[in-house]
């Protein structure tokens, strides 16, 4: 196979449109290689256009927006886009929750950046309620949550954790944990998602050094990236 399975995850084989038209992946970890040239040289390795990249400045919000060009979008942490429109859609994230989601049988697809405001404020929510006003029906919704940073290694003090409902917690020798992971995955399933329509990557940013995290001080960014052609 091709060296480019090195520096991202594909997620062709798990909940994924298998099409070849089709494109979703995460960029590793790269000490050689910025996330920006990982992925440059996989569009193009794959055959995609760059220039229908739609990306966002993201500040935290639970902004998202369904859009039919390519750009830069402002004050914005998540973007839908019909199929049609061949964009390919970016979210950056080190720690954050990445956050894809697809109706194969409506033609959209959509990704979410979510900390803990974005989740506090139900960012996923925000997309679904885009979902279902464009016709998508809850039992086609399929949802992968990427690599982020988990409960085991969350460390929170009270000016967040009082936006959260007890059950996200987890105190362990006076340190406060919490965990968006599950806060999030209520927030799908109240919309009516089923649960096996749901795929966790269960990979801890913090833990897994072939992530970025913030936390532990790394400057790159994971890129979240789906599209079609
Ligand atoms: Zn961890």
């Amino acid at each position: 196979m091709n060296v480019k399975q090195k520096e991202i995850v594909s997620l062709d084989n798990s909940f994924c449109i298998k099409n070849n038209n089709f494109i979703a992946f995460i960029t590793k970890k790269n000490k050689n290689k910025s996330s920006d040239i990982i992925l440059k040289e996989t569009l193009m390795f794959k055959g995609f256009n760059f220039d229908n990249i739609a990306s966002c400045n993201q500040i935290h919000s639970n902004r998202v927006q369904f859009i039919e060009k390519s750009g830069v979008y402002q004050e914005t942490d998540g973007l839908i886009c019909s199929l049609n429109s061949k964009l390919i859609l970016l979210i950056q994230t080190a720690d954050c929750i990445p956050i894809f989601i697809i109706d194969e049988i409506n033609k959209l697809i959509g990704l979410v950046h979510s900390g803990w405001k974005g989740t506090r404020d139900s960012i996923v929510q925000s997309a679904l309620s885009i979902f279902f006003n464009k016709g998508s029906k809850k039992e086609n919704i399929k949802i992968y949550l990427g690599p982020s940073i988990k409960k085991c290694c969350y460390e929170i003090n009270e000016d967040v954790s009082k936006y959260f409902n007890d059950k996200y917690l987890i105190s362990k020798e006076q340190t406060l944990y919490l965990s968006l992971i599950d806060r999030i995955k209520d927030d799908i399933l109240i919309e009516g998602i089923k649960s096996k329509n749901i795929f966790d990557s269960q990979i801890c940013t913090m833990e897994n050094q072939e992530y970025y995290s913030y936390r532990r001080n790394d400057n790159g960014r994971i890129y979240s990236v789906m599209g079609y052609k």
